[in-house]
């Protein structure tokens, strides 16, 4: 319920939900390490994805990025 009320939450402030730009990404997956909340995931292609439902917006991953790849 918490996580409903922080998503109508976020929406409402604008705010957009992050995503990787496969452009930038080479698969480095420091941002898999970085997660603590299990939101990234790795695809069958060695590519990562963010899932934005596991998503507490901490960062973390997009300040670790060395590519800058992580984009909000
Ligand atoms: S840290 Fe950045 S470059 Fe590395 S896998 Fe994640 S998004 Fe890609
Ligand atoms: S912002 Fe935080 S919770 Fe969301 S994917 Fe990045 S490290 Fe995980």
């Amino acid at each position: 319920m918490n996580n409903i009320l922080f998503k109508i939450a976020w929406k409402i402030l604008g705010r957009k939900e992050l995503h990787i730009d496969k452009e930038l990404c080479i698969k480095c997956g420091k941002c898999y390490k970085t997660c603590t909340h299990g939101a990234i995931t790795q695809n069958e292609d060695k590519s990562y994805s963010i899932n934005t439902d596991r998503c507490h917006r901490c960062y973390h991953c997009l300040e670790n990025c060395p590519k800058k790849a992580i984009k909000s």
